[in-house]
């Protein structure tokens, strides 16, 4: 973690404002912009722990908001403990502790035992700039929460950050959805990861979901998540670019020389990735010069040939290997849903697009014939003549604003419930 302090911006900011209203320190706005009211939030914080009070969140401070950020705190079980008195003492109830420590008897706790202890909120935050960092520690806290959560990764990004991928359930139908192709369309990271974490909830809790048992979900269907494919394009997006990164140079030229990088759609290398897949990818390549792309840029260029990029090779090979029933891609464009390719999808294709249409609320396009080129969904759709979609959602100029979130949120989760029974 970087020190902040009086005068730092953004999104690590907007993180720590966010976990200090969260924690009732801090009543100002989430803006990115670490003022007065943020370091007299911080000097509260530092008060309540015992810590030199300056106002600075720097190692000892980020030390103690660790627990926080991630959800959860290690306890030392001590004798005379019980798991209700414990469950009182952090604010959270016996059975969130229960599913987050299977393997001990709460009849019978050893003294020494260390136990995972979820806070009684939630982990994943729907009100901030939806880092890779941010990401990977929602990760972490949601896997010790949930410890019947697998988490694995499909392969790493061009600049070495990791591809995940989450698996929700163990049946025999098996489905996957995907986010964030595109840098600034990132909220649609956060719009997965908070789905795991309701549906994750709801298994431990054997509860339901707009009607849905999710018991039986998890049952009949395995359900893989890749929240984030385009990690290092959502860093520059969201943080921009240092000097001394190797692809600064290259990267500020492809963006005309500026600094503001949120119409930023490429990997790190100008590569727009879903332009990347082997599906008419040629043919793309015809059309990109009419359009006048060149070469490496913000958005459109498919690369020096199909799958170029280590972030589109991941997840060709991920599909190839996986058998996959259904795929779900998820961008930023106007409420929309697209659901075929050249006529390749088999007949249900419609069928399921009309459903996911009725729950979300979303328009079904029209059949794209020759306007749809070397995307994930075509590719998909092409190689395995199988139901492939891409969801856009929101409205407005990319990055869409996070106050977009509840909204996007509430149109997506039964469609996200629904392709893994269809
Ligand atoms: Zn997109």
């Amino acid at each position: 973690m970087q020190t902040l302090r009086l005068g730092s911006e953004g999104a690590q900011v907007e993180e720590l404002q966010n976990i200090l209203h969260v924690l009732g320190f801090y009543k100002g706005k989430i803006d990115g912009i670490y003022g007065k009211q943020t370091q007299n939030a911080v000097i509260e914080f530092q008060k309540n722990m015992g810590l030199i009070p300056d106002g600075i969140a720097g190692s000892k401070t980020y030390q103690a908001l660790q627990p926080f950020l991630m959800g959860y705190d290690v306890y030392t079980i001590r004798s005379g403990d019980t798991l209700y008195q414990i469950a009182k003492e952090y604010n959270t109830n016996v059975s969130k502790i229960i599913t987050a420590n299977p393997e001990i008897n709460p009849f019978m706790l050893k003294i020494g035992t260390q136990i995972i202890i979820p806070y009684g909120m939630e982990v994943v935050p729907t009100n901030i700039s939806y880092t890779y960092e941010v990401l990977e520690r929602n990760i972490q806290g949601l896997r010790k929460r949930y410890p019947f959560l697998q988490v694995s990764t499909i392969g790493k990004s061009v600049e070495g950050r990791n591809l995940y991928c989450i698996r929700l359930g163990k049946g025999t139908h098996r489905v996957a959805y995907n986010g964030t192709h595109h840098a600034n369309e990132w909220i649609t990271t956060p719009l997965l990861m908070k789905w795991i974490e309701r549906i994750a909830e709801a298994y431990a809790q054997k509860g339901k979901i707009r009607g849905y048992d999710i018991q039986t979900l998890w049952n009949q269907a395995t359900i893989d998540i890749i929240p984030m494919v385009n990690p290092d394009g959502v860093n520059l997006v969201v943080n921009g670019i240092r000097a001394e990164n190797p692809y600064y140079q290259q990267v500020l030229k492809w963006n005309g020389g500026s600094t503001n990088f949120k119409q930023w759609k490429a990997n790190i290398r100008g590569v727009d990735l879903n332009r990347n897949y082997p599906a008419a990818w040629e043919e793309y390549k015809q059309l990109e010069k009419e359009m006048g792309i060149m070469g490496p840029g913000p958005s459109l260029y498919g690369g020096s040939s199909p799958e170029s990029e280590p972030e589109s090779k991941a997840m060709v090979d991920y599909t190839k290997n996986h058998n996959l029933r259904l795929v779900l891609a998820y961008h930023t464009q106007g409420e929309v849903i697209f659901w075929d390719f050249r006529s390749l999808q088999p007949p249900e294709a419609l069928l399921i697009a009309r459903k996911f249409s009725e729950v979300s609320g979303y328009e079904i396009a029209q059949p794209e014939r020759y306007q749809s080129f070397a995307g994930y969904k075509d590719w998909f759709i092409q190689d395995f003549r199988r139901p492939g979609y891409t969801i856009e959602v929101g409205k407005g100029i990319n990055p869409l604003p996070i106050s977009q979130f509840p909204r996007i949120y509430e149109q997506n989760e039964e469609l996200l419930i629904l392709g893994a029974f269809l």
